[in-house]
């Protein structure tokens, strides 16, 4: 086995350990490797280990590396999962098949006038902290409601806990918030704590690290 196929396997038995301890589908979980900063070389061995979801962060980096991958590689899906500005919107929507970041009204009417609006995850600020991208917590009702109103199609709710803390009561908070507000996908979960977020209710894990660097 290739050292990335060996990552991945590792991070695919850790996902369904995780899965099986809490009783869930390990299936129900979407594995997307996040390939910022990385090169098209450590991609394409990911690829050709049999993964096929992928998050970027910014437009500009996804544009240059996957034109080219996608070519070779047509069954590739690609989810947005940085902070996404209004100006690179029709960009990342003819790109992307799925949005994680939506957080504000301008984002999402500048995605609702793309000709395919990709499905979006609408992100929540759990630790209300103040550089970080999402709806604050007040907010979040209204604004589902003028998602689901709108040609954007609701995906589920994505947070990033507070660095430093405890991420578990986070991902339980954010599953309690999909539940009362009858969302069912959550975008939870990062190299440090996939399996606690699977745990809790993940819906798609999102790991750069742990399937990137030995
Ligand atoms: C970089 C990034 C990740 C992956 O982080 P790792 O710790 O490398 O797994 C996940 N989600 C978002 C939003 C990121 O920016």
């Amino acid at each position: 086995m290739t050292a990335a196929a060996t990552r991945l396997a590792h991070v695919r038995a850790e996902i369904t350990r995780a899965a099986r301890l809490a009783r869930r589908d390990p299936l129900d979980v979407t594995l997307i490797a996040v390939s910022k900063r990385r090169t098209a070389e450590e991609i394409e061995a990911l690829i050709v280990a049999g993964q096929r979801d992928f998050g970027e962060s910014r437009v500009q980096e996804a544009l240059d590396k996957w034109p080219a991958l996608r070519a070779l590689y047509p069954d590739v899906r690609l989810h947005m999962i940085g902070r996404l500005q209004s100006n690179k919107v029709a960009e990342a929507a003819a790109l992307f098949d799925t949005i994680h970041s939506l957080d504000r009204s301008s984002l999402l009417d500048a995605l609702a006038a793309a000709p395919h609006p990709p499905p979006a995850y609408v992100q929540v600020n759990l630790g209300e902290e103040e550089q970080k991208g999402g709806v604050a917590l007040a907010d979040l009702e209204a604004f589902l409601a003028v998602v689901r109103a709108s040609p954007v199609a609701l995906a589920g709710l994505m947070a990033i806990p507070p660095l430093g803390l405890e991420p578990g009561p986070f991902f339980a908070f954010l599953y309690e918030l999909a539940r009362r507000h009858d969302v069912t996908g959550l975008s939870m979960g990062m190299s440090g704590d996939y399996s606690t977020a699977v745990m809790l209710g993940a819906t798609a894990v999102r790991v750069g690290t742990a399937l990137f660097e030995d």
